[in-house]
């Protein structure tokens, strides 16, 4: 079956791809610590763009982790993150990619506001937000299992070529995203867009060994260390971790590191909901929620602020540790009464 989009979204797409003509300064976005999905989209964008001659740079609110540097090596000069918020203030367009929210852009959300005001703010995104960006057109689809979903059908309702490389980066989107093709996210349709991605020639084996498989030893460090945290109530169906205060400094890490360790608290049979806390920068505690089943914890996260996925969803609050802990677990324990 083809991948081709009918009514809105067809308008959609063709709409979004008014934002980008030859001679525009065209800045790509997306949130504070990208992850596979907002990197592997921008940089398949970039690659979408460089061949129906735009050229767009990317400006992230927070560095790049070293594991998806491998994405910027045919790509010298378009990650000017380093500069992100000159870069936002001379953009003829940006477009923001896997958040529909102001918040998450961190400390390029006011530079991200006040440029609205004068040019467009397209959107990307497959997280289910009322959103609170500025005017520009939206290409935003819930249902897609990962943001480079969705520029994949972008670029096949444009007619836009798309390159190896393209097909690459946007691979590595659909890979992290879906947990390697094994989460509720992946459709018919996702693996569709997948297949899509491989008949243009890329390797997936080099791929998952480019995501997966350069860990530093501190990574694999670190895992022993929280796992060592683990509490389970099965009565309640929880089960939490918790990131010593200064392990990443310790295993000289970054916190993209910690990418996925809370799938082993999820792990556990009758576990329904899974949680990870650590501090984060100015007293704050991030917690990343994953959850089995029919538990929803986007919904879960929405009264602390946070957000996300029905099984995959984070929040931060004021510290500290032990008082936020309590309040988010008790939360959880009612959450799950309540869903039995
Ligand atoms: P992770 O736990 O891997 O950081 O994030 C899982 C998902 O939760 C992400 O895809 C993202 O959509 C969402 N998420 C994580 N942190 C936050 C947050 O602070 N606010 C909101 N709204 N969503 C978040
Ligand atoms: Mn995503």
């Amino acid at each position: 079956m083809a991948i081709t989009l009918t009514g809105e979204k067809l308008t959609a797409a063709v709409g979004l791809a008014g934002l980008f003509t030859p001679r525009s300064r065209v800045v790509l976005t997306t949130h504070v610590n990208p992850d596979g999905d907002g990197l592997g989209s921008e940089v398949g964008l970039v690659h979408l763009l460089k061949g129906i001659g735009v050229t767009a740079t990317i400006a992230n609110p927070t560095p790049t982790p070293p594991r998806f540097g491998f994405l910027f090596r045919d790509l010298p000069g378009v990650d000017r993150s380093g500069e992100a918020v000159k870069e936002i203030r001379r953009a003829d367009a940006i477009v923001v990619l896997d958040i529909s929210d102001l918040g998450r852009l961190g400390m390029l959300s006011d530079a991200v506001r006040e440029r609205g005001a004068t040019v467009p703010v397209g959107c990307i995104d497959h997280h289910a937000s009322p959103g609170t960006l500025p005017v520009g057109p939206r290409y935003v689809d819930p249902s897609a299992a990962a943001t480079g979903e969705l520029i994949v059908e972008i670029a096949m309702a444009n007619e836009w070529p798309i390159s190896h490389q393209a097909a690459r980066a946007l691979y590595v989107a659909l890979v992290t995203d879906t947990g390697g093709f094994r989460f509720s996210n992946t459709h018919p349709r996702t693996l569709r867009v997948a297949a899509e991605l491989l008949e243009r020639g890329i390797d997936p084996e080099a791929i998952y060994l480019d995501v997966y498989a350069g860990a530093p030893e501190g990574r694999v460090r670190l895992l022993a260390e929280v796992l060592q945290t683990l509490v389970v109530e099965p009565e309640a169906g929880l089960a939490w971790v918790t990131v010593p205060p200064g392990a990443l400094e310790r295993f000289g890490v970054g916190s993209d590191d910690l990418d996925g360790v809370v799938e082993h608290a999820r792990s556990i049979a009758g576990i329904r909901m899974a949680l990870l806390f650590r501090d984060i920068a100015q007293g704050r505690i991030k917690v990343s929620l994953r959850s089995v089943g029919e538990v929803d914890v986007a919904a879960f996260a929405q009264p602390f602020g946070g957000g996300g996925h029905a099984k995959a969803a984070g929040m931060s609050l004021e510290g500290p540790m032990a008082a936020v802990q309590s309040t988010v677990l008790e939360a959880a324990r009612r959450h799950l009464a309540a869903d039995r």
